[in-house]
């Protein structure tokens, strides 16, 4: 905490970070932000994390970009490990924006011309402000001609919006995460709040100490076990087993709802046929949890009053993604736990705006507020609003627009805020087709792994530096307010979107995001009686909203779902293997994800004074027994290999985790944990399998 007396001004905003969208304020002496506090916002009561609090000097970084870059002639495109990106200029030269910005469309318009609208394709990020994902989806699908545009959320929790889409009508949570103090038992499953969610956790933990029962189901342990009333340990992969044996024991013991499931169901008895061999017993194997032990969870779940499931990537990240989220959704509907305070289904949404980015259409099967592409009337609403005719064919999702780069299909590309060359599984298969795009433009605040393919980079702007609203995982549209100047010639992102927009023929004529949310409105049931006015003035609104007068919902679908009938339904799974079971040459699970000082690729957090000193480098998480199984002490390296490439990295104990895995975080691009990903997707969300890789751990040669 700084000295608030040195400061010359201060700037409510909202933290830039994780979808628990911690509202916080800048204080700022000289146009520079000295150091921030959490505020009473609705999802952190004056509470922040450790990037909330110290991850705000990452825009004065000296490698941060205040003018448009163009590629120097002759200069591979690729990751250079002599590149500095603190000294571009080895291999960019710098450009007026008028020069970078003639170049970046004139590309984009000549590979139309030749390709026709499947040669383009666009990356928006969950980064981007609701306005900002708006007029970038705008732009693909009125520019580019069709809807080949997706953004990380393809990453984080596509089959989990996949899964509840298809059996309750909606991919936003049910109820929001401070419903927890009021739940009798709460599910913690594929997540680790502590560390990726951390003011979240904070509520799980002040439940536990008000007597919910806390059960965290997780192949790892994690710091809020401390809390929990069961914490238990299935094999990894073996989730959607464990929960159809939790389904099976409700049904066999009658634990059911009828009452709830007759108002508000169907496809309950093909459910319960389904289920009924997959008894505790014949799943046990799969999942490594004994039978007594399923029945328990399934008894203490099902016999709750109130009881809420949250569920992070290590329900979503896998071939059978969208098949964990429909159990989870099983298990909620069959109990009757949704629609009432304390109840409810919570996917804990990754990014800051992972859920606005989502409703606004940066999603390459739906339009903004997920109409279908593929529906005449949904399009005919946008084609009025926009004045143009729109593609009816899906889009190509993230993984897929590789592919098709690969495939000579793609052969330009405009990335804003996304960094595929550090996030994208197999990642020397996503960099080659980078490297082979005939044109690609990056919109960014540095020189990101991704910007060393780019031929033209545009400088932009950082979170404090902007006006714009974000919608966190609790459905909170929440505005974030320009709190510092944009350095040299850095630009507002929804103001280089327009630029390249008029350069390819559009006119559009914007000149503040408030009036970008204003057009989002005419179309978005979901932000009715939410006007920028009341953002200024409240600062937060939860969506879907009664009246401009009234607070929004915090808990939904207590007497209908947005489904065609008004039911939620079920949706029986089988139990799947992983897409690569360990082996012989591969016995070992490699586990991908975040570090509570570090976010996603790091691109802000690594150049965050304080965060990065906390965690310098690369590090593989192992259990006690597995350092000493491979004759290794804690800091010396170990290279692991998948079927995709191998990495080297310093070894860390953690007695949280169990043998026969190992956790590498995915920021550092010294270790590229994406470098030994599966690239195998989910067939209904389409994402890839980020939490179970077969690897081998070996001794480094240099140990
Ligand atoms: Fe920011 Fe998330 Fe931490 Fe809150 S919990 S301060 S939103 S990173």
């Amino acid at each position: 905490r700084g000295d608030s007396r040195a400061a010359d001004r201060t700037v409510d905003s909202v933290c830039p970070y994780c979808g628990v969208g911690c509202q916080l304020t800048y204080h700022i002496k000289d146009e520079k932000i000295l150091f921030v506090e959490g505020r009473d916002g609705p999802s952190n009561q004056g509470r922040l994390c450790v990037k909330g609090r110290f991850g705000f000097d990452y825009p004065y970084h000296p490698a941060r970009l205040s003018r448009p870059l163009i590629r120097r002639p002759g200069v591979p495109k690729g990751l250079d490990p002599d590149f500095d990106p603190r000294h571009p200029l080895t291999h960019f030269r710098e450009a007026s924006w008028d020069e970078a910005l003639d170049l970046a469309a004139d590309g984009l318009k000549a590979i139309k011309s030749a390709q026709g609208p499947d040669g383009l394709a666009g990356f928006g990020s969950a980064k981007c402000s609701n306005e900002e994902a708006w007029l970038f989806q705008k732009l693909v699908r009125t520019s580019f001609g069709s809807n080949h545009v997706d953004h990380c959320t393809r990453l984080c929790h596509a089959s989990s919006v996949a899964a509840l889409m298809e059996c309750i009508g909606s991919g936003a949570v049910t109820a929001s995460f401070m419903q927890a103090l009021q739940a009798d038992v709460v599910i913690l499953t594929g997540c680790n709040p502590a560390i990726n969610h951390p003011v979240a956790a904070t509520y799980f933990k002040q439940a536990a100490r008000n007597g919910t029962k806390l059960i965290i189901l997780d192949p790892r342990g994690q710091a809020l076990d401390a809390y929990a009333h069961r914490s238990v340990r299935f094999t990894p992969g073996g989730d959607v087993s464990l929960y159809n044996a939790m389904l099976n024991v409700i049904v066999s013991e009658g634990l059911f709802d009828q009452a709830y499931i007759d108002a508000h169901t169907e496809g309950f008895e093909a459910l319960k046929s389904h289920v009924r061999e997959l008894t505790p017993e014949a799943m046990s194997p799969a999942c490594g949890v004994a039978p007594e032990q399923i029945r328990e969870l399934a008894r203490l779940y099902a016999s709750a009053d109130k009881a809420m499931i949250f569920w992070g990537m290590g329900i979503s990240q896998h071939v059978h993604g969208t098949d964990n989220a429909r159990c989870l959704i099983s298990l909620a509907l069959a109990c009757g736990h949704t629609g009432r305070p304390g109840t409810g289904l919570h996917p804990l949404r990754g990014q800051n705006n992972v859920q606005g980015a989502s409703d606004a259409g940066m999603i390459p099967m739906v339009l903004p507020d997920y109409q279908p592409v593929t529906d005449a009337q949904v399009r005919a609403a946008f084609e009025e609003l926009w004045n143009t005719p729109l593609d009816a064919t899906p889009g190509l999702t993230v993984v897929e627009i590789m592919d098709a780069i690969a495939a000579g299909t793609i052969k330009g590309m405009y990335i804003l805020g996304e960094n595929p060359a550090m996030s994208d599984p197999d990642l020397d298969h996503a960099r080659a087709a980078l490297a082979s795009l005939e044109h690609l433009v990056v919109q960014d605040l540095f020189v990101t792994e991704t910007a060393q393919f780019a031929d033209v980079i545009l400088p932009a702007s950082a979170w404090p530096e902007k006006d714009g609203s974000v919608t966190n995982t609790n459905r909170q549209v929440q505005l974030g307010r320009a709190a510092v100047p944009l350095p040299g010639e850095a630009k507002p992102d929804w103001w280089i979107i327009q630029q390249i927009a008029t350069r390819l023929g559009l006119d559009w004529g914007y000149t503040h995001p408030r009036e970008v949310f204003a057009e989002m409105k005419q179309v978005m049931a979901s932000l009715d009686h939410i006007t920028w006015e009341r953002l200024e003035r409240e600062s937060s609104v939860t969506y879907p909203c009664p009246a401009e007068d009234a607070p929004g919902a915090d808990v939904v679908f207590s007497d209908t779902f947005p489904t065609s009938s008004g039911r939620a339904t079920f949706t029986p799974t089988r139990p799947l293997p992983p897409d690569e079971p360990v082996d012989g040459d591969f016995p070992t699970v490699l586990i991908t994800g975040r570090q509570l000082e570090h976010w996603h690729t790091g691109s802000m957090t690594r150049r965050s004074r304080v965060l990065d000193d906390l965690e310098p480098e690369p590090v593989a998480s192992l259990a006690p027994a597995e350092l000493v199984r491979l004759r290794l002490t804690p800091g010396e390296p170990i290279t692991i290999t998948t079927r995709r490439g191998d990495i080297t990295l310093k070894a860390r104990v953690d007695p949280l985790m169990a043998e026969g895995m190992v956790f590498v975080p995915f920021c550092y691009v010294e270790a590229a944990a994406n470098l030994l990903t599966n690239p195998a997707l989910d067939p209904d969300g389409k994402i890839p399998e980020f939490k179970y890789a077969a690897c081998r751990l070996q001794r480094a040669a240099s140990a």
